[in-house]
């Protein structure tokens, strides 16, 4: 017998609406093993589709496969081909890009990363870690990666009782790899550095920003100088500010390999150092804000909306008229409409006449399914300063 699980009409109904997630609650019968790619059925009998089941997690069910279609190995192979063909299709100017953005992809839970010759993967459910060795095999197989990392640390693996290691699963991967965006080649720590080593999901953002920087810029939050590097070309001076010396240190070698002499950094809490630049009257032309989550849940919301109040409206003081902000939000808590409110207020407190130059979002290798709204998470709005 196959595994089965019954599922409520509440729950059927969001999966008619185009999600592919079903919580805890709407579970009404489990005849299933934890991990298991299980049949889901409505409360009538009525087969929905086949889902990865998780005993653990408050999302009980991830839908993969709709209707009568069958769930066995083909169909991620299928998937997986889909995937890499999508990304090859962007022809995107980098050699470091996610290969696989988990349910955007129907590949639910699943992170694949590359990075030049070598992949990082991310198993973030039960059923995805139980699958996993047969998944790289058919990822070596399909990309021919020279070697294959498991970051399976993020803190999420947890709510599945899963435990966070980083291991090899295939082949070698050095301590360094060396990879390109556009014209600038980063060093990246794939078993160290954050998320799977570099933030993938502002490589677009990053590029574009280019296109307006100028004069005197500040990179905010700049971890490797992402974004310093990128807009130096055009720049008198970039600062690029953290408060990780480690992630300074990475910045500054960057800059040395790329030969860019106008990047330094400073090292030091964001919020303070733009509330102390301000009373010194300091003034910039160009100012990158790309802080991490404020809002890691609902909960944390009203908190991190006055963080995002505060920087940008201190940043907006201390642009030039004319000048350029890239301000940028990955809280999934705070959506678009949000942000939007947030800035405004910030220019109002300000006294700055703004204008929306672009709205962006994650990269297009990180694609949003409609219908999950959780898989458009980070906003990137380039504003211009006109008075
Ligand atoms: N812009 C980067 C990614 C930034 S990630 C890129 O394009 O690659 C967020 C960074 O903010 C991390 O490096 C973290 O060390 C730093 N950070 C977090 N809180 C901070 C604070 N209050 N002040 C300064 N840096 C902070």
């Amino acid at each position: 017998m196959q595994s089965t699980v019954t599922i409520t009409e509440r729950g059927e109904s969001r999966i008619r609406d185009g999600h592919v997630w079903v919580y805890r609650a709407d579970i009404l019968d489990v005849r299933a093993a934890a991990g298991d790619m299980v049949r889901v059925v409505g409360p009538h009998g009525r087969m929905l589709g086949h889902a990865l089941y998780s005993d653990r997690s408050q999302i009980s069910l991830r839908f993969f496969s709709f209707g009568d279609a069958a769930a066995d190995l083909s169909l991620w192979r299928q998937r997986i081909e889909a995937s890499v063909a999508f990304r090859t299709s962007l022809a995107i100017d980098a050699t470091a890009y996610r290969l696989i953005h988990g349910e955007a992809d129907l590949l639910p839970s699943l992170v694949v990363d590359r990075y030049g010759d070598y992949l990082v993967v991310q198993a973030l459910s039960q059923a995805v870690d139980r699958l996993l060795p047969e998944l790289v095999r058919l990822l070596v197989e399909l990309t021919n990666a020279a070697g294959v990392l498991a970051r399976n640390d993020p803190r999420v693996r947890l709510l599945e009782g899963l435990d966070q290691r980083v291991e090899l699963l295939h082949g070698h991967v050095p301590e360094q790899v060396v990879v390109r965006e556009g014209r600038i080649e980063y060093e990246a720590d794939l078993w160290h550095g954050q998320k799977t080593g570099l933030f993938l999901d502002q490589r677009e953002n990053r590029l574009a920003a280019a296109a307006y920087a100028h004069g005197h810029a500040l990179d905010g939050f700049s971890y490797h100088g992402g974004f310093a590097l990128q807009i130096a070309r055009t720049c008198t001076d970039v600062i690029a500010i953290d408060v990780s010396d480690a992630a300074l240190d990475r910045a500054q070698a960057n800059a040395a390999r790329n030969g860019v002499t106008q990047v330094r950094t400073w090292s030091a809490n964001v919020f303070d150092d733009l509330r102390r630049r301000e009373r010194a009257g300091e003034r910039f032309d160009t100012i990158v804000l790309d802080p991490p989550a404020f809002a890691k849940n609902k909960a944390s919301v009203p908190k991190a909306l006055n963080g995002y109040r505060e920087i940008n409206l201190r940043a907006l003081k201390l642009l030039n008229a004319g000048g350029y902000l890239v301000t940028c939000s990955c809280s999934y808590n705070v959506d678009e409409a949000l942000f939007g409110q947030v800035l405004h207020q910030a220019a109002l407190d300000a006294r700055a006449h703004v204008t929306v130059v672009e709205k962006r979002m994650q990269s297009r290798d990180h694609p949003v399914l409609l219908g999950v709204p959780e898989t458009y998470y980070l906003k990137c709005l380039i504003l211009r300063r006109i008075a």
